[in-house]
Protein backbone atom coordinates (compact mmCIF):
# COMPACT_ATOMS: atom_id res chain seq x y z
CA UNK A 1 0.00 0.00 0.00
CA UNK A 2 1.29 3.54 -1.21
CA UNK A 3 1.26 6.42 1.79
CA UNK A 4 -1.11 8.06 -0.83
CA UNK A 5 -3.73 5.32 0.10
CA UNK A 6 -3.07 5.07 3.20
CA UNK A 7 -4.03 8.30 3.52
CA UNK A 8 -7.23 8.72 1.50
CA UNK A 9 -8.48 5.34 2.85
CA UNK A 10 -10.94 6.22 5.78
CA UNK A 11 -11.71 3.76 8.70
CA UNK A 12 -15.78 3.34 9.10
CA UNK A 13 -15.28 1.90 12.73
CA UNK A 14 -14.75 4.03 14.88
CA UNK A 15 -11.66 3.42 17.33
CA UNK A 16 -12.39 3.84 21.28
CA UNK A 17 -11.94 6.94 22.80
CA UNK A 18 -10.73 5.71 26.03
CA UNK A 19 -8.24 2.65 24.99
CA UNK A 20 -7.87 3.37 21.15
CA UNK A 21 -7.26 -0.07 20.86
CA UNK A 22 -10.76 -1.38 19.66
CA UNK A 23 -13.70 -0.88 17.36
CA UNK A 24 -15.73 1.49 20.07
CA UNK A 25 -18.93 -0.98 20.04
CA UNK A 26 -21.72 -0.44 23.15
CA UNK A 27 -20.15 -3.78 24.06
CA UNK A 28 -16.42 -3.20 24.27
CA UNK A 29 -17.05 -0.75 26.20
CA UNK A 30 -19.56 -1.60 28.71
CA UNK A 31 -17.37 -5.26 29.23
CA UNK A 32 -13.85 -5.09 27.93
CA UNK A 33 -12.89 -1.72 27.35
CA UNK A 34 -9.70 -1.48 29.63
CA UNK A 35 -9.93 2.61 29.52
CA UNK A 36 -12.45 3.26 31.42
CA UNK A 37 -12.69 -0.23 33.64
CA UNK A 38 -12.54 2.23 37.05
CA UNK A 39 -15.86 4.14 36.22
CA UNK A 40 -17.21 0.52 35.46
CA UNK A 41 -15.93 -0.51 38.64
CA UNK A 42 -17.75 2.34 40.39
CA UNK A 43 -21.36 2.56 38.48
CA UNK A 44 -21.45 -1.44 37.45
CA UNK A 45 -20.10 -3.09 40.69
CA UNK A 46 -16.97 -4.78 38.38
CA UNK A 47 -14.14 -3.79 36.24
CA UNK A 48 -15.21 -6.46 34.05
CA UNK A 49 -18.66 -7.60 34.59
CA UNK A 50 -20.31 -10.06 32.39
CA UNK A 51 -23.43 -9.07 30.30
CA UNK A 52 -26.38 -10.52 32.32
CA UNK A 53 -24.23 -8.49 35.37
CA UNK A 54 -23.94 -5.59 33.34
CA UNK A 55 -27.84 -5.41 32.03
CA UNK A 56 -29.05 -6.37 35.16
CA UNK A 57 -28.64 -2.99 36.80
CA UNK A 58 -30.13 -0.31 34.44
CA UNK A 59 -29.30 2.19 37.17
CA UNK A 60 -25.91 1.85 37.46
CA UNK A 61 -25.63 1.36 33.70
CA UNK A 62 -26.92 4.70 33.07
CA UNK A 63 -24.82 6.51 35.26
CA UNK A 64 -21.97 4.81 33.87
CA UNK A 65 -23.30 5.89 30.13
CA UNK A 66 -23.67 9.21 31.44
CA UNK A 67 -20.37 9.54 33.72
CA UNK A 68 -18.61 8.97 30.11
CA UNK A 69 -20.56 11.55 28.62
CA UNK A 70 -20.10 9.70 25.35
CA UNK A 71 -24.29 9.67 24.64
CA UNK A 72 -25.06 11.35 21.43
ZN1 LIG B 1 -11.82 0.76 24.61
Amino acid sequence: MSSRQSMTKKRYNRQCRACMEADETPNHVLLQCRGVAEQRAAYLGSPLPSLPEAHGDLGGLLSFWSELGWLE
